[in-house]
């Protein structure tokens, strides 16, 4: 039995009688690809610096692949703010445990008319070269996405989770000593704060050191967030409500901002495990090799037992 479906036998997600989100365990692997558009993306409160921390906590090798320059994400300029955000980016993944960061650099929020099918073939390339078991992402199919890095990127990598397996495409990669590589499993995350988002199928248990992690990795990108302005601003608002928060008194506005951010993605873990049961997670639409055979997944989950 070949062990990929030896895996999906004993880890399929069942349906909970309760309707809580079935908890998914990580499937056996060696390497997982992270490819998102931006320098933040892997680290964000709706996903997935948690799911990151837990691959590298079970022995996998994890490479981040950002699509584009980050030139318009920050105050500095577009030289400087690609310089800043790469260096943070690089710094956030080590805190995670990430092997590397690869960066393709295209420009920053003009990803619409780039040829998708171009941006295809790096990935595509890149899955052939790393041979991932997992691809992580921006699911391409949420609604109402509103950027289009995460739209374009998302579609790209799919096809490219698809396609990269396939003999015929992209035939010249064999005289770089590259073969087809199919990675079975993808993880898509989606931005549940701009409409719809996406029906997550499976949660992801995380201890609280994962959470830890995925907060300290989500602060690294001081670029954007957690900076001084930031506390500044709720310490305003705030005030014209006459209310304030007791543990800011007599701390800085540095320190104020990274508890901000940290007790949001606590917060926001917390949602996600209620959701599963558990104490912290994070959710996804979850696809496998069998994701086309809906009917022998549902005949598997019924009939599949331990012995
Ligand atoms: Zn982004």
């Amino acid at each position: 039995m070949r062990p990929i479906l030896l895996f999906l036998l004993l880890a399929l997600p069942v349906a909970s009688a309760d309707g809580k989100l079935p908890l998914k365990p990580l499937p056996k692997g060696k390497v997982a690809m992270v490819i998102q558009p931006h320098h933040d993306d892997h680290t964000t409160d709706y996903g997935m610096g948690g799911l990151i921390a837990r691959f590298v906590d079970e022995g996998y090798d994890v490479y981040y692949v950002r699509a584009s320059n980050d030139e318009k994400d920050g105050p500095h300029g577009y030289p400087r703010n690609d310089m800043v955000n790469y260096r943070e980016a690089v710094a956030a993944a080590k805190v995670l445990g990430m092997k590397k960061v690869i960066s393709l650099n295209w420009r920053n929020d003009y990803m619409n008319p780039i040829p998708l099918n171009e941006l295809r073939n790096q990935i595509i390339l890149l899955i052939r070269k790393y041979k991932p078991d997992v691809v992580i992402g921006h699911n391409p199919w949420e609604h109402y996405q509103k950027n289009p890095d995460h739209r374009n990127v998302g579609r790209a990598m799919a096809e490219a989770w698809w396609m990269a397996g396939l003999d015929n495409v992209l035939p010249e990669h064999k005289l770089l000593g590259m073969e087809p590589h199919q990675a079975w499993y993808l993880y898509g995350k989606a931005r549940l704060d701009w409409g719809l988002g996406q029906r997550p199928n499976i949660a992801v248990e995380l201890n609280a050191e994962q959470v830890r992690r995925k907060q300290t990795a989500y602060e690294t990108h001081r670029n954007v967030y957690a900076n001084p302005a930031s506390a500044r601003a709720y310490k305003a608002a705030l005030a014209r409500e006459n209310l304030h928060v007791p543990e800011w008194e007599n701390i800085d506005d540095q320190t104020a901002a990274v508890m901000m951010e940290e007790w949001h993605m606590d917060w926001i873990s917390r949602q996600r495990g209620a959701q599963a049961g558990v104490r912290y997670a994070e959710d996804y639409y979850f696809l496998d090799e069998f994701d086309y055979l809906p009917g022998l997944q549902d005949y598997l989950a019924r009939e599949v037992k331990r012995r």
